[in-house]
Parts: structure tokens; C-alpha cells; sequence
């Protein structure tokens, strides 16, 4: 596997997480744009089909009204046209139109003039001789044109009623084909008004009844004489015979959509409009409240994805920071010539460097799993054990050790750890990092100067410092635990003789011979042998009473003589010594402390020159003295 291009993809992810997410926001929008622009369209299409629908009923609810008016025309056409207009037949006409009043229906009246304009007959309650229609636009149609079909006339005011009304009107001839005046028929304009009104084309959609030229003969506003008889603004074409139209009235904010429907047996339209403001209110509405949702929606996912894209950047350059550090660890402790190790919760070997190969002779992975004590000198493990038990508990963050290790090779070393407790972000251990230092030669270095401090170098006994150092301590000792303590001094005789004889490397080497029969006849382990000075040495004798300092006195007297090194200027020949010997109880006397001792046994061993050399002279013991020959005490 390349880990590099599995790095280089992964550093990535926030940035591509973030572009899918944007894209699917883009897509969601996009695809609910697109929905909603698919319903307004389908609003749309439907306004057409309900004003197509509307148009064609209504254009059917005309012909109806103008078949019906056209029969009746029809009628009296005849039977003005079969009787030429005679008086008889004029009044049966009257009656007739009269008796049929009831039956018109939406048809508002029946009217029929002569060649002048005068009223012949009407379904109307009038008296004929008031009126003549003679001024009217369609009478002077009809007087004009030979053309016998249905006229359909602009909107006028009925003379009768004073209402508006449309006229329909047809002309009737004399027997010889000259004009013989006009009959007519009207329909209120109200009456379409009022039915019109009865749909539901929105507040500002409109139904108007127009001439094929194009005027309004009835709408659905209250009939008023500034539309009526007027062309409507819009330019309606007459092929084909219906559409849809899409226009704006001047002065209007919004567009219309409009259905125009031609009527196929009499010159008229119907035209229904609507304004797109109305037919989309309802859809602009729930558009808006789905937009709004559906906009909050994507901000909150918007938001959350931030979130975690935000989330995922942290824990990335978390895991770097990491990485480096992990890196910067290991190059510190592969470079370094101490030991690192990596300890486990379990106190396993998780990580060791490779300085383990010089140190101890183990190759890290032979090491990989192990338990970190096991290499540890069994009487040091208990030590190590609890420092990673106080490490644990959370008593120290840090602790330092020295201890011995097995190498590989058996031999064993010292070595100096710094053990460290490691824990996670939030507290809780992780494990252990020890390094490990080889101390092995600063550790003999160290004892060698520690015996260098309390040895004398001559003989290898203590030296003074050691001497009196143990005094003290043995002085305490017998004090506490009330027993006794003796000391014995021993001081060469004639030795400045011995020297000037052999010489000074022979006074050496006597030297050391009797600092060996002293070490010998010091059988207890608590005994301490010391060089006091020069030719002089001490022994310390720690809970040992008068009779037993004699006896080693006595006995170490023996041995020089057994040793027999030759002395030419010392009486017997041979090297003797002269010992002082002094015992205390200092838990049970009131001396003056451990120099007390030492003037005891010094004054013994004064007692034991003047006495002639070669012997033992105990403190408090009475001795001859070979001058005055008169016995003396030496003082305890
Ligand atoms: P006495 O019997 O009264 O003790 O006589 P002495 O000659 O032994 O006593 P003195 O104190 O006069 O002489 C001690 C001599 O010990 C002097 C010195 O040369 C010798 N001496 C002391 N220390 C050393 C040493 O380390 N090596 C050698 N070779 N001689 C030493
Ligand atoms: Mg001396
Ligand atoms: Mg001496």
C-alpha cells in the first residue's frame, strides 16, 4: 500500500466532504426550484383550461340566448313579410307579441318598426305613436343594406326602459323587395352581467361578451357607458377560432392570462381572463412557507455538516500533531544512547530503542511483549514493582531507580531509570516511558571512593575517620541497649628503631604484617580493626566485658611473638607491641562520652611502655613499675 497517497487523500477529505456537501445543497435546491416552477406552470395550465372551459360554456349560453331571440325575429319577420304590413294583420301581430310576453325569458323584448322608424308593434307596455327608432345605428343598417341577416348592434339604452340593452335586429321587406322596416329584439345587459358575476374569475378577472369587431357588448363589471359599445384594448385575432392569450393591460401590475372562444353561428366572442397574480397567490403562498422550511432544513444541515467538517479538520491536525510527536519521540530515542522504553498498562514492553542492543545485548524485538521487570535483579523487582504502583495511583508523576540488570551475556549492571507516567488528553493513564542510563561505573567508582574515605590505605583496615565514626555509633548502641563496650590500643615498640634499621619500606611492610594478625585475632564480625595512627591501632569491641578485651589482648600480644619479625633493637629480638586496653558501660556510668574510653585504654597502653613493653595493661589494673619498683594504678 502507498501510505504516502493514503495520507495526501485523507488531508483531503475535509475539503471533499465539504464540496459534497455543498453540491447536494446546490442539487436539493435545484431539484425543489425546479418542482416548484413545474406547479406554478401547472397553475398555470390549469387557469387555461378552466377559462378555455368557461369561455366555451358561456359562448354555448350566447348562442342559446341570440338562437332564441333570432327565432322570435324570425317569426315576426314572416308574418309582417306574408301580410306586407297590413293594419288588420299589425294588430294580430300586436297581440300575439303581447300574449308571448311572459315567455321571453332572458329575451327583454319584441319590437317591430315600419320603413320610417315608427313603432308597429312591441311585447312592451308602451303606447306605440311616443316612439320612432328611425335615429338607431342598426335601422339605418338595415334601411342601407339589402342584407337580410341577424344584426347584432353595440349596446344602447333602451328608449322604453332606459336600461342597456343589446340589440338584435333583422329587416323585413315588402312584397315587391323594398324595405319595409326592422324588427328587433333585446337582452338585457344586466342579465349577462349578473350571470357573469356568478363565476369565479378572481377579483380582478374578467368575462366579456364582444362583437366580432371587437366591442363589448356585456361584461362583468356593472353595465356603464365607458366600456360598453368600446373595443377591448387587446387585439383578439379571429383564426383560430379560440386560443389562449398572455397580455398586460396598461396600468396593471401583473400579466393576464386570457381564452377567447368565437361563436360559430353569430358574429360574437367570449373572452374570460385572469390575472397571474390571482392564479398563483395560492401557489406563491405555499411556495414560500415550502422555501422557507426547506431553506432552514439545508442552513441546519448546512451547519451540522460545517460542524463536522470543522470536527474532522480538529481531529486531523490532532492526529498529525500526534504523528509528528510520535516521530520527534521516536528519532530522540532511537538517537539517544540510553534506553527508552515504552511500557504498557499490562507493564509489558510496548517500545524499546535500539541502545538496548549496547546496553544489555537483547535486540528490541526480543524484548517486544516481555514483562519490563523480568530483566531486573530479583532483590530489586520489589522496588521497581512499587514505584510503578505509586505511578499509577497517581502519587508522583516521575520516579528514579537504580537498580541491577541481567545481560544477555549473564553479567549483570547497574543502571539508572527515570521512569515517567503518560497519560491521555483527559487524564487517564496511558502507560510508562523509562530511560534507562548504564551506571555501572559510576557505581564501582563511587564504592571505590567510599572505602578510599573509611580505609587506610597501608593496611586496608579503617582508617581514624571509620574509627571513630563506629565509636560513636557503638557508644549509642551500648548506651541503649545497656551493655558494654571495650577497646583495646596497640602501639609498636621501638618502631622508629625498626625503621631506622630496615628502613622505611620494611616499616611498611611490618606495618601491614601486624595489621594482619590484628585483623585475624578480631574473630567477631562486630569487632572493627583501625589504624589509629602511625604504629598505633585500635580495636573496638562492641559489648565485650574487661575479661574478654584481656583475653584477645593477651592473645593478640602471642600471635606478634608467633609472627616472630625480626626487631635486632627490640629486646626480645622480634617486633612486639604494648596494648592499653579500657572497658565502660555507658548506660550505667556517668563518663564523660566515647573520649573517656580512649583516654582509658591510651593511659593503659602509657602503662604498659613505662611498664617495659611487650604487654597488656587493662584500665584500673595495678602494674609495676621496673623504676620507682613501687606498684602503680592506672586510672579507668
Ligand atoms: P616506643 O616503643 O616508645 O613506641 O618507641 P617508638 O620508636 O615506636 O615510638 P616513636 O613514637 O618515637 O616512633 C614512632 C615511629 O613510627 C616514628 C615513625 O618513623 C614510625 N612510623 C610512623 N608511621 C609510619 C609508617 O607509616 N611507616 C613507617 N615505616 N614508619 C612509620
Ligand atoms: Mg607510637
Ligand atoms: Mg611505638
Amino acid at each position: 500500500m502507498d501510505v504516502g497517497a493514503t495520507r495526501v487523500d485523507l488531508s483531503r477529505l475535509p475539503l471533499w466532504a465539504a464540496g459534497v456537501l455543498a453540491l447536494l445543497c446546490g442539487a436539493i435546491l435545484a431539484f425543489s426550484g425546479w418542482g416548484e416552477w413545474t406547479t406554478r406552470n401547472a397553475e398555470v395550465r390549469n387557469a387555461e383550461i378552466d377559462l378555455a372551459n368557461l369561455a366555451r360554456s358561456l359562448t354555448q349560453h350566447v348562442e342559446d340566448t341570440f338562437e332564441l331571440a333570432d327565432s322570435l325575429l324570425r317569426g315576426v319577420v314572416a308574418a309582417l313579410e306574408t301580410d306586407d304590413g297590413k293594419s288588420g294583420a299589425i294588430a294580430r301581430l300586436q297581440t300575439i307579441l303581447k300574449a308571448r310576453k311572459a315567455t321571453l325569458g332572458r329575451i327583454r323584448g319584441v319590437f317591430a318598426y315600419d320603413g320610417n322608424g315608427d313603432w308597429l308593434a312591441t311585447t312592451e307596455d308602451v303606447t306605440l305613436s311616443n316612439y320612432n327608432n328611425a335615429d338607431r345605428d342598426y335601422f339605418a343598417h338595415h334601411r342601407t343594406s339589402a342584407d337580410r341577416s341577424l344584426l347584432i348592434g353595440h349596446p344602447v339604452q333602451s328608449k322604453s326602459g332606459g336600461q342597456w340593452v343589446i340589440t338584435l335586429s333583422r329587416r323585413w321587406n315588402h312584397s315587391d323587395g323594398s324595405f319595409g322596416g326592422v324588427v328587433l329584439a333585446t337582452v338585457d345587459v344586466a342579465y349577462f352581467a349578473g350571470f357573469y358575476r356568478q363565476f369565479d374569475v378572481g377579483q380582478q378577472g374578467t368575462i366579456s361578451l364582444m362583437s366580432r369587431d371587437g366591442s363589448v357588448l356585456a361584461d362583468n363589471s356593472e353595465p356603464d357607458s365607458r366600456t360598453l359599445g368600446h373595443p377591448v384594448l387587446e387585439v383578439i385575432p379571429y383564426h383560430p377560432a379560440s386560443g389562449t392569450l398572455h397580455f398586460r393591460r396598461p396600468g396593471e401590475m401583473s400579466d393576464r392570462i386570457g381564452f377567447y372562444q368565437h361563436a360559430q353561428r353569430y358574429p360574437f366572442l367570449i373572452l374570460a381572463t385572469r390575472t397571474e397574480a390571482d392564479v398563483l397567490a395560492e401557489w406563491k403562498r405555499d411556495a414560500f412557507v415550502r422555501f422557507t422550511v426547506q431553506v432552514s432544513l439545508l442552513a441546519l444541515v448546512v451547519a451540522i455538516g460545517m460542524f463536522l467538517v470543522k470536527q474532522l479538520l480538529r481531529r486531523q491536525q490532532l492526529s498529525a500533531a500526534l504523528a509528528a510527536k510520535e516521530e520527534n519521540f521516536r528519532l530522540l530515542a532511537e538517537g539517544s544512547s540510553d534506553i527508552v522504553t515504552r511500557i504498557d498498562l499490562d507493564e509489558c514492553i510496548g517500545y524499546v530503542s535500539p541502545s538496548t542492543t549496547r546496553v544489555l545485548g537483547w535486540h528490541p524485538s526480543q524484548l517486544l511483549g516481555k514483562r519490563a521487570i523480568s530483566g531486573v535483579n530479583p532483590l530489586d523487582r520489589p522496588q521497581l514493582q512499587e514505584i510503578l504502583d505509586q505511578l499509577r495511583k497517581g502519587a508522583a508523576d516521575e520516579a528514579r531507580a537504580t537498580y541491577r540488570m541481567r545481560r544477555r551475556d549473564k553479567s549483570e549492571i547497574w543502571v539508572e531509570a527515570t521512569i515517567r507516567a503518560t497519560r491521555q488528553p483527559n487524564g487517564e493513564l496511558d502507560g510508562f516511558v523509562a530511560v534507562t542510563r548504564d551506571v555501572t561505573q559510576q557505581k564501582t567508582l563511587q564504592g571505590r571512593l567510599e572505602t578510599l574515605a573509611i580505609e587506610d590505605g597501608l593496611t586496608g583496615l579503617a582508617n581514624r575517620r571509620r574509627f571513630d565514626e563506629r565509636l560513636m555509633e557503638e557508644w549509642g548502641r551500648a548506651y541503649r541497649e545497656k551493655t558494654s563496650l571495650a577497646l583495646l590500643m596497640i602501639d609498636i615498640d621501638h618502631f622508629k628503631a625498626f625503621n631506622d634499621t630496615y628502613g622505611h619500606p620494611a616499616g611498611d611492610e611490618c606495618l601491614h604484617t601486624v595489621a594482619s594478625v590484628l585483623a585475624d585475632e578480631a574473630q567477631r564480625s562486630s569487632d572493627l580493626v583501625a589504624r589509629y595512627g602511625g604504629e598505633e591501632f585500635a580495636l573496638l569491641l562492641p559489648n565485650t566485658d574487661a575479661a574478654g578485651c584481656a583475653r584477645l589482648g593477651e592473645r593478640i600480644r602471642r600471635a606478634l611473638h608467633e609472627a616472630g619479625i625480626v626487631h635486632a633493637h627490640n629486646p626480645p629480638g622480634i617486633v612486639t607491641a604494648s596494648i592499653g586496653g579500657a572497658v565502660c558501660r555507658p548506660g550505667f556510668e556517668r563518663s564523660a562520652g566515647p573520649a573517656s574510653l580512649i583516654e582509658s585504654a591510651d593511659r593503659a597502653l602509657y602503662a604498659a611502655k613505662d611498664g617495659g613493653r611487650d604487654r597488656l595493661v587493662m584500665a584500673g589494673e595495678v602494674v609495676d613499675l621496673p623504676s620507682s619498683k613501687a606498684p602503680a594504678t592506672v586510672p579507668a
